[in-house]
This record gives C-alpha cells, sequence and structure tokens, in this order.
C-alpha cells in the first residue's frame, strides 16, 4: 500500500489501463531557404487547427461542467498566441532552418525545462500546460492520431505519468473508475476538473511504487486519503467494496432530503442557501435542495473572458438565475476581484500584499463606471424576482454610502429610461474585515443585511494568508478570536433586526453548525455538496441543546479545546435518544 496525494474523493477498483507518453518521431531533415514561407504556412495551419480543437473542447467541457472548468482552455489558447513561444519557434525555423516539428518541440523543451527549474507549484504547472499544447500542435502537424482511451472496454483505472485537461476532457466519465498520476498536485487543473467530474484520483505516486504499474494490474484507490494499492488481497478488495457501496448509499440517502425543509426538531428553521459562481453550479444546488443564493460570486463572470461583461451580458445571467430560484433569493455580490483573483485583461498595479491592496468594494468605488454598469444589470433583474445586493471587504461606513450612492444613481439612471427594477431592493454588506466587526452596530444601519465571510476574517483576523500551504496549520476558524466576532457581529444585527448569515467554509462544517441555531444566525450559504450534510445533521438537532454547547464554547481557551468541544457534542447528540437519523 502506498500514500501518494488525495486529488479527488471517492474509492475506485479496478483494473490499470496504463496511457503510454504522448510522443512521436520527428522528421530528421532541414529545410531549404527558398522553403521557409512554406514551412511557415505548415506551422500556421497547424496552429489553426489546433485552435480549432481547442476551443471545440472548451464549449464539450462548458456544456459537461461549466465555465469555470472550460476556461482551463482559454490558457491553452493563449499559449498559441503567446509571441514570445511563437517567436521562439519562428526562430527556430527561421536561423536553423529545422523543420516545424523539430521547432516545436525545441520550443516546448526549452520552456518547460525553465518553468520545472522554478520552485513553484504554478509555473511547474504551467509547463503541463505548454507541453500540452504543443503536443497538439505536434500532432497536427505530423497528421498523428490522438491518443485513445479503449473504448470497447471494461471501464478501467486510468493511470498516466501525467494527465493535461485536454486529455482528461476526452475521457468517458462513465469507463473511468479512478485516475493515478505519477507527477502533479491536487491543485492542478487535472485535478480540479477530475473533481468536477467526480472521479476519485490521487496523484503524486512516483517514486512510491516498488514497481511500475501495468495495464491490467488490479488497483485500489482511495482519492480522499491518497491511499493505492496495487494488487490487493481478496480481503481488502472485499473491505473497501464495502466502503465504496457505502459512500454510493450515503450520498443517494441524503439525496432523499432534497426536498424536506430545513427544521430543527424542536421547529428553528434554518435557510440552506447556496454559494455559486456560475449558472452551471446554481443546477447544481438546486439538485442538492438549495433555498436560494446567498452568495453569487460574480468574478467568475469577469474572468472567463478577454473583455469586461457588458450590463446586457449580465443582465442575462442575473436574470436566469433568479428565475430559476423560483420566488427564492438571489444574492449576488458586486466584483471581488483584486488578491488571487485577477483579470486577464485588465492589469492591476503590482501589490505587495495583495490580499491587502486594490481589491473588492475599492476597486468597484474607484471604477464607478463599471460598478454602476454591474449595479444597474442587477437592478435590472431585480424585476424578476428576489434579488439582493452584497457589497464585499466593507470596512467603514463611508463604503457603504458611497456604494449606495453609485446604486441610487443607477436606479435614477433607469427610471428616466423608463426600465423598470424594484426600487426598495436590498444592499448588504459582506462582514470579513475585522473593523467591519468592530463597527457593526453603525454598519448594522447603514445595511440590509450582513453576510459573514469568514474565509477572509479569519485571514485578517488571525494574520494567516488563506493561500500559505506552511502556515496553514494556523488558519483555524474555531479559534475563540472568530467565534468571539462572530458572535458580536450576530449581536448588533439582531439588536438593529436585520439579518445575519454565513457564507464562508466553516458555515459547510457540520460540528459548527451548534452555533449558528444558538446565535440565532439567520441562513447559512454554503458549497452545493455541503448543503445536505449540513441538512442532515439539522434535522437531528435541537436549538435548546445548543445553547448548553455555546456557554461551553465560550468557556474554552483555546482553539483546540473548541474544535474538541464542537466535536464530542457532534457526536454525543448523534447517539442522544429521539435524534433517529431522519433518513431511517
Ligand atoms: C469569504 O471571504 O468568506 C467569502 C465567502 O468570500 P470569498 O471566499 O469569495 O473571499
Ligand atoms: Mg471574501
Amino acid at each position: 500500500m502506498i500514500q501518494a496525494l488525495g486529488a479527488s474523493q471517492g474509492i475506485a477498483i479496478g483494473k490499470a489501463f496504463v496511457l503510454p507518453h504522448w510522443e512521436w518521431e520527428l522528421p530528421d531533415q532541414k529545410i531549404d531557404v527558398g522553403d521557409l514561407a512554406k514551412e511557415f504556412d505548415r506551422l500556421y495551419e497547424g496552429i489553426r487547427r489546433s485552435k480549432t480543437e481547442i476551443s471545440q473542447m472548451k464549449t464539450e467541457l462548458d456544456e459537461a461542467v461549466g465555465s469555470e472548468e472550460a476556461s482551463i482552455f482559454d490558457a491553452h489558447l493563449a499559449i498559441l498566441e503567446d509571441p514570445v513561444f511563437m517567436n521562439e519557434i519562428q526562430g527556430i525555423i527561421q536561423r536553423q532552418y529545422k523543420v516545424a516539428e523539430v521547432a516545436v518541440k525545441e520550443a516546448i523543451d526549452h520552456f518547460v525545462t525553465m518553468f520545472d527549474l522554478l520552485d513553484d507549484e504554478y509555473m511547474k504547472e504551467r509547463a503541463l500546460d505548454i507541453k500540452d499544447v504543443g503536443n497538439r500542435l505536434l500532432k497536427h502537424l505530423l497528421g498523428a492520431p490522438e491518443i485513445s482511451l479503449p473504448e470497447d472496454t471494461q471501464p478501467f483505472v486510468l493511470v498516466v505519468r501525467e494527465l493535461s485537461p485536454s486529455q482528461l476532457v476526452h475521457l468517458k466519465p462513465e469507463l473511468v473508475l479512478g485516475i493515478v498520476t505519477m507527477v502533479g498536485s491536487p491543485t492542478s487543473h487535472s485535478a480540479i476538473m477530475a473533481r468536477a467530474f467526480g472521479i476519485p484520483m490521487v496523484m503524486g505516486a512516483e517514486g512510491k511504487l516498488e514497481q511500475p504499474i501495468g495495464t491490467g494490474d488490479l488497483l485500489i484507490l482511495d482519492g480522499e486519503t491518497g491511499m493505492l494499492q496495487v494488487d490487493p488481497t481478496p480481503e481488502m478488495v472485499a473491505r473497501y467494496t464495502e466502503m465504496r457501496r457505502r459512500l454510493i448509499a450515503q450520498k443517494e440517502q441524503l439525496l432523499k432530503l432534497a426536498e424536506v425543509p430545513s427544521v430543527t426538531m424542536d421547529g428553528l428553521s434554518l435557510t440552506l442557501a447556496a454559494n455559486i459562481s456560475s449558472l452551471k453550479e446554481l443546477e447544481a444546488a438546486l439538485g442538492n435542495g438549495a433555498q436560494g443564493v446567498g452568495l453569487f460570486r460574480t468574478e467568475f463572470l469577469y474572468m472567463d473572458r478577454s473583455h469586461f461583461p457588458s450590463e446586457e451580458e449580465q443582465f442575462e445571467v442575473y436574470r436566469t438565475a433568479v428565475q430559476k430560484l423560483k420566488g427564492e433569493t438571489l444574492v449576488v455580490r458586486t466584483l471581488d476581484i483584486g488578491g488571487d483573483k485577477q483579470l486577464d485583461y485588465y492589469e492591476m498595479p503590482e501589490e505587495e500584499n495583495p490580499f491587502l491592496g486594490f481589491r473588492a468594494i475599492r476597486f468597484s468605488l474607484k471604477r464607478k463606471d463599471l460598478f454602476k454598469i454591474q449595479l444597474r444589470a442587477i437592478l435590472r433583474a431585480s424585476n424578476y424576482g428576489d434579488v439582493q445586493i452584497m457589497y464585499p471587504l466593507i470596512t467603514s461606513v463611508e463604503e457603504v454610502r458611497e456604494a449606495n450612492e453609485v446604486l441610487a444613481e443607477a436606479k435614477r439612471e433607469l427610471e428616466a429610461e423608463g426600465v423598470p427594477f424594484r426600487s426598495d431592493i436590498k444592499a448588504g454588506i459582506m462582514v470579513e474585515v475585522p473593523a467591519a466587526v468592530a463597527i457593526a452596530d453603525i454598519l448594522a444601519e447603514e445595511a440590509s443585511f450582513f453576510s459573514i465571510g469568514t474565509n477572509d476574517l479569519i485571514q485578517f483576523t488571525l494574520a494567516v494568508d488563506r493561500m500559505n500551504e506552511q502556515i496553514s496549520h494556523m488558519y483555524e476558524p474555531f479559534h475563540p478570536a472568530i467565534l468571539r466576532m462572530i458572535r458580536s457581529v450576530a449581536q448588533a444585527a439582531k439588536a438593529k433586526g436585520i439579518p445575519v448569515n454565513i457564507c464562508g467554509e466553516i458555515a459547510g462544517d457540520v460540528n459548527a453548525l451548534p452555533i449558528w441555531l444558538a446565535l440565532g444566525i439567520d441562513e447559512l450559504s454554503l458549497s452545493a455538496q455541503a448543503i445536505l450534510p449540513v441538512k442532515e445533521r439539522l434535522l437531528r438537532s435541537k436549538a435548546s441543546d445548543s445553547r448548553r454547547l455555546l456557554d461551553g464554547l465560550f468557556r474554552c481557551r483555546t482553539s483546540k479545546e473548541a474544535r474538541e468541544l464542537a466535536r464530542q457534542f457532534h457526536a454525543e447528540a448523534a447517539l442522544a435518544p429521539g435524534s433517529a437519523n431522519p433518513l431511517v
């Protein structure tokens, strides 16, 4: 048994299909000076065909899993338009009279070696993209066929040295039980896509195997823990088959709760809404019984393209979303760009600390022209259902007022143009900066609702960069400082009579649920796959019991004590009489 990296949850048991490397023999010949133009034509034709193929794959993936995953191919298209990459290829043809295939291969090797030398996971992933695009171009220049996977076979576990997104998009999910890669990390594009397809995956098996895996070897992999076993014993196969069956049954069972109202045993309702970043994700959320959308991360609409989206384009998306919600609320967060979320087509200033920099509402208030376009689109969509606006990264009352002034201007314009909208549209704020927590009592008079963004609030309060692996153990939602902050925001909201929601990832932790019940949180906004596990727990909870936990939690002095207390409470509540599983 070996321990690799868990990259996509789930258990796979099946025979290996080992994918050979994507390599070809290259022509060993030089070109005549007079044939240079012809060689360039061949190169451009190869590029054109590669682009068409990549665009087709992008469309297929967009339809299958959504625009966020499909945007991976924009990076591939960009490489084929990258002047540095293209100059390198053209230079080799022009100065060394090498054929286009050899020039492309040498350019790939040059950039891949350069990126691989950098001790930077991101650049290593880019090297994989270049290899992938370069190989596609080579394939067209050589007229070689695509490497294909067995079609008329039993489902298999794909074993591959490294897997590119364009190889993954050709897989038929029903044939691929699981994936094992020798190199790569769970943050790679392929891992993101495997998760979107729901294919279990382990990565980074290289150097851990006693001998190479061969096609036909029986494998078991656990995409959660990263466990990989070649040639398992019959007992092990039986054990993992049972685990797999249980996992699938659990998921299916949970689906039965999608339509059940989310109310505790003693009658307290808690709205379970969804966090989405695309219409595709909305479908998944609705399938899991989401009661509205508590956070639409609109920056992804701005990312998957080459220019700012127009008012019309945005309006279409927001209108479609609210219509699909059939009367439930859609909270549209205005653009939260900056930090780790950049736009390819808009150059942000170089910043020492981008998370503390020119981002979110700060950007919108500086670029009021763009802000107003978004607000107009949201306002227009409000004519079709319950749409609300949410401003990100608020730190002061002035920001809320200034944003509301732009909103008022957008309303005046639409009114003058005779365009219908809800004039009493609600505008709330994200509470995700410690300053906003400290003045929550004042902000509660300016905002229609609060949504606590614990992802950022934790990083700012504990001074722990949410992207930095070295200190990820310090990123602690159960830190007494965080629990106290959430309590004080909830109290400020209650005192002024405005709703208070939680939309950070902590909302999906079932052990934290009693805290929300005891604090009177009105709504949790969760990623689609977290909705049903939280609802299952909610249906077995008593709000009255939760208050007991809260007293204990606020006496804890350390994160560890608080976390352990919440875990224990969860385990005991599950065994308590009367807390029968709602599914049986
Ligand atoms: C948050 O900060 O908690 C949040 C929900 O927003 P994002 O993760 O998009 O920053
Ligand atoms: Mg945030």
